[in-house]
Formats: structure tokens, C-alpha cells, sequence
């Protein structure tokens, strides 16, 4: 909830914080830029995507209190594009001035045991799951959570902070590894492993005064726990899945009163051809900002993801976005950056970098490349992505193809 609610819309001309420098918060400042906002931007690295562009970029930690009360000066409002940033320095920054969204809904979005507990509270369905905080906690592990993914409640991302067990022991191995990397007792959730059909998301905007305006729900696909591909066209999902989506993500946000942009991730389940229903939907996670899987918006909407964010934090008008192409977009990861060297004759091996063939991208019509300006690849390293759009989703896959063959990436098939 906003201790300070706007007393009117913040016009172009205001300055709009954010708290993290990523390339959430990059793609933030330039969508507030072009709407005629200043920015300001906090995190700690001197060579931060959003602080390199920013008006103004504090280096300061998220929990320096004279950087944030910098911040409350520099700024009319403040979002994040963060979700580990501490909940308190969102509250300490709406006590002066205008926040969202509020440190309750990040703290509820940052610990997988309060989330699924919203969930449940939503009547929104989850995946069978037993919490653990305590080795006595072991003992409640049973068949309906196995084979499973122990993962931490705190501190994941991108499938890091889990492990996939098949049994008890291998329950108690992981919960003692994972233990092993924060020093202290660390609080898991162990959820079943499900038989997915597909996975998917959406992506909101609310208004403290309630209003909700959605993105169309996007179909994902992941290839080592890591957002791969996300696909937004005919044939994607069914109209009967999207209506369930966006009933269930509109029941998340206004149960947390939410204000802001939130991304709300979903598993489909087949349940075979015997149930009255051949799928069922299954809430995975949420995310208190716009996300990887909305930033075909940019290309493929009239209005983005980072214009919500925007609108949604300056109370200007919400209107409902308009996809105007069918849209993919592929995620470009420091391992294409990556080159393998043989050492002479020997069985070594060295890696050097060096840049993807850009110039071939960008001779494929319709792709829109995007890049984060991260000053060095690393692999798994989330560098930028290439938005298609096109005509025609046949047109699209083939654009893909010639993208992912010149990137030495697996292909990908057409749903
Ligand atoms: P992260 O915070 O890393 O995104 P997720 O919980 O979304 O964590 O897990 C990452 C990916 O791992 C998911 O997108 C999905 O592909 C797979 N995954 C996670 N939980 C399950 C589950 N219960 N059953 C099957 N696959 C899962
Ligand atoms: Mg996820």
C-alpha cells in the first residue's frame, strides 16, 4: 500500500528514480526519457546498462540511507527494476515521497514461501509443495512432492538457488547444499516436478486506483531454467487459457493491492485426454516489475511494458496496450560471445570472446536488435535479445531460423 498517494499525475519535466541498474531499469529510463522525464538510477556498479544512461546514477549501495535520501531529493517518484532490492529501502522512501511498487508486495515477491501463501490465499492453483525451514521440516517430505525442485525461498533467479531431487536422500543432500551456500539455516520450498505442457506469462499495470491494463499473455520457452524464447502470436494459446491467465494474474495483483507493472508466470499441465478439462494452469512465481518475457511490447505494442511502468508510477491515464505484429524474442546469452580454442594439439581447451555477426542480424528483416551495453559477456549472462516481428507468423519462424543458425543457437520449433 502507498503511504504517500499521489496528489495529482506527475507531468514530463518530474524525475523518475529507479533502485537497480540493470537492463530493466536501462529500458525504463529510456521509455521515461522519450516521454520527457528525467531519471535517476542507484546501484552500486559504476558500469550499470541504467546508470550509463541515466541523468543522474547514484553508486551507491541499496542500502546507503544518505544515498536514498539523495534519491528522495533527486526524484518526484521511485520504482525498481530489482527484485532482491531491500524491501525497507522502498519503505524508507515512501515515507518521503512517491513509491511503487510498495515494499510489502516486493518483501511477498522476494520470499517463495509468502508468495505461494498469496496464492493459495487467491484461490489461484500451485504446485503440490512443502515448506522447509528446519531438518524437522524433512520428515514432512512425502510421495506427493517427488521426484521435485528444492529451491531456496529467497535470493533465486534464472533456475539458480534450486536443485532437482528423486528421493528423500536426495531431499536432504540438496537442503544441506543449499544450506551450505548462505552458512545458516536457509528456508526451501520442495515443489513437485510437473509434466509441462508449456509455460507462459503476462504482464499487468495497476493503478492505486485499482484499474488494470494487461500486455496479451506470452507463451516461454526455457532451456536451463533460463528464459530462451518467448512467443506472442495466433496460435500461441488458446483463448480459454488466456481468459484463466488474466483472471487469475487480475486476482494476484488486486489481492496484494498492487501498483505498478507486475509479471505473473504460469505452468500448463496436460492432464490427459481422459479429464474434462485437457488443461489445467498453475501459478509459478511473480515478479514486482516488467520482465524478459514483456519485452517484445517494445517492438510488437503500441504500448510497452516500460510505458506502464511509467504511467503506472506517474498516475498518467492507463490504456489498454494493442499488440500491432505478431511478435518472437530470443534471448541473447554471454555463451554466444563465447569461443572455444583448442591449445595446440592438446586436449586443452581455452575460451575467448568475442562479438556475434551483427552485421548478418541485421540483415534479416524485422529483427530489432537489443543490446544491454554490459561492459563484458559471461556465460548464462543475459546480454540483450532480438525482438522479430513481421507480416505473418510463418515469416517470423523463418526470420528466427536464419537468426539462430548464423548464433550457432539449437532451432526452435513453431507451436
Ligand atoms: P526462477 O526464479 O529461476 O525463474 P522458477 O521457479 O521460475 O525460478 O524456475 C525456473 C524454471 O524451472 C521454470 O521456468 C521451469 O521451466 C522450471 N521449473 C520450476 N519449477 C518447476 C516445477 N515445479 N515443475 C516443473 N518445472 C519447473
Ligand atoms: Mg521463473
Amino acid at each position: 500500500m502507498n503511504l504517500t498517494p499521489h496528489t495529482k499525475p506527475l507531468s514530463p519535466g518530474a524525475t523518475l528514480g529507479v533502485l537497480g541498474g540493470g537492463q530493466l531499469g536501462r529500458m525504463f529510463v529510456h521509455c521515461a526519457q522519450t516521454m520527457g522525464y528525467k531519471t535517476a538510477v542507484l546501484d552500486p556498479d559504476p558500469q550499470s546498462p541504467a546508470g550509463l544512461v541515466s541523468h543522474f546514477h547514484l553508486v551507491n549501495d541499496f542500502t546507503d540511507q544518505d544515498a536514498l535520501a539523495k534519491l528522495a531529493q533527486l526524484c518526484d517518484a521511485v520504482t525498481t527494476e530489482f527484485e532482491n532490492v531491500p524491501a525497507q529501502a522502498l519503505d524508507k522512501l515512501s515515507k518521503l515521497i512517491v513509491v511503487n511498487p510498495s515494499g510489502l508486495a516486493v518483501s511477498i515477491a522476494q520470499d517463495r514461501i509468502r508468495e505461494k501463501q498469496h496464492f493459495i490465499n487467491c484461490n489461484v492453483p500451485v504446485a503440490p509443495h512443502v515448506f522447509i525451514n528446519s531438518e524437522e521440516d524433512l520428515r514432512t517430505v512425502g510421495v506427493p512432492h517427488l521426484p521435485g525442485i528444492l529451491k531456496t525461498a529467497r535470493l533465486g533467479y534464472d533456475g539458480k538457488g534450486q536443485i532437482r531431487v528423486r528421493n528423500l536422500e536426495e531431499v536432504s543432500d540438496a537442503w544441506l547444499k543449499l544450506k551450505g551456500y548462505s552458512g545458516s539455516p536457509m528456508p526451501c520450498v520442495l515443489e513437485k516436478l510437473l509434466p509441462l505442457e508449456l509455460e507462459c506469462s503476462i504482464i499487468l499495470g495497476r493503478k492505486s486506483n485499482g484499474q488494470i491494463v494487461h500486455l496479451p499473455p506470452q507463451r516461454n520457452i526455457h532451456r536451463d531454467g533460463i528464459l530462451a524464447l518467448t512467443q506472442v502470436h495466433d496460435g500461441c494459446l488458446s483463448s480459454s487459457l488466456s481468459l484463466k491467465i488474466i483472471e487469475y494474474a487480475k486476482s494476484i495483483a488486486n489481492e496484494l493491492d498492487y501498483v505498478g507493472v507486475l509479471c505473473i508466470e504460469f505452468f500448463v499441465l496436460n492432464n490427459g485426454n481422459d479429464s474434462q478439462d485437457p488443461f489445467s494452469l498453475v501459478v509459478n512465481e511473480i515478479a514486482p516489475r516488467p520482465h524478459n518475457s514483456g519485452h517484445y511490447s517494445v517492438e510488437a505494442c503500441d504500448v510497452s511494458q516500460f510505458e506502464l511502468q511509467v504511467r503506472c508510477l506517474t498516475d498518467m491515464p492507463l490504456i489498454s496496450p494493442r499488440q500491432h505484429s505478431p511478435a518472437l524474442m530470443l534471448n541473447l546469452l554471454g555463451d554466444l560471445w563465447a569461443q572455444v580454442d583448442q591449445i595446440n594439439d592438446s586436449q586443452d581447451q581455452s575460451l575467448s570472446w568475442r562479438e556475434p555477426d551483427w552485421q548478418a542480424i541485421l540483415n534479416i528483416k524485422g529483427a530489432h536488435l537489443n543490446l544491454y551495453g554490459k561492459a563484458s559477456p559471461r556465460l548464462s549472462r543475459k546480454m540483450g535479445h532480438i525482438t522479430f516481428t513481421g507480416d505473418s507468423v510463418t515469416e517470423l519462424y523463418h526470420n528466427l531460423a536464419q537468426a539462430t543458425r548464423i548464433l550457432g543457437i539449437a532451432p526452435f520449433d513453431k507451436p
